[in-house]
């Protein structure tokens, strides 16, 4: 497959990889669109430091195409936006539930391998299953989203079911620009 390699600050190749197998809990995705933001600009300038080389691309959706073992709640075929930040789910403020405030996340196309891929590796839990009635270049700004969601007052809290925040699935990426 082939991806978008920082080799270095500045440097920014397109390269083929080996295709990518999901692990234990982990799916593989087919990008389909991916968003660029100021943290992209800040890790390509290196002003942001990252261990290279890296695939950036934090803000992606995609479709699944295989699954690792223990993945019992995703199967091939169903397109999924990607909560790229992740919590370790071992620390203490992790067990006692506070998972948003755990110190050793992993951000995908920042610490790890990211979607600026025609494939990207992530863990089953940050998959979330998306209408079939968003558009793809609309569900690419799930990971934006809660910034613009306090910024015009829709909730920005994410209900129980693996479905991303309501608030744009009704409203459409034309708020955003509010
Ligand atoms: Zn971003
Ligand atoms: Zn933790």
């Amino acid at each position: 497959m082939r991806a978008a390699v920082l080799g270095r600050p500045r440097g920014l190749t397109i390269e083929s990889r080996p295709a990518l197998q999901p692990g234990s809990g982990e799916v593989v995705i087919r990008v389909t669109a991916a968003g660029l933001c100021g943290t992209d600009y800040r890790i390509w300038s290196g002003d942001r430091p990252v261990r290279y080389p890296l695939v950036m691309g934090h803000e992606f959706v995609g479709t699944v195409l295989g699954t690792g073992a223990g993945v019992g709640d995703l199967r091939a075929g169903q397109r999924v936006a990607v909560e790229p930040n992740y919590s370790c789910g071992a620390c203490p403020l992790c067990r006692e539930g506070n998972r948003n405030l755990c110190l050793s996340r992993t951000a995908v196309g920042i610490d790890v391998d990211g979607g600026f891929a025609e494939h990207a590796r992530v863990p089953a839990r940050c998959c979330w299953v998306a209408p079939p009635d968003i558009a793809d270049e609309t569900l690419m700004l799930t990971e934006p989203s809660p910034s613009w969601c306090g910024r015009c007052g829709a909730p920005s809290r994410r209900p129980a079911s693996r479905r991303p925040c309501s608030a744009w699935a009704a409203s459409g990426s034309s708020r955003s620009r509010s």
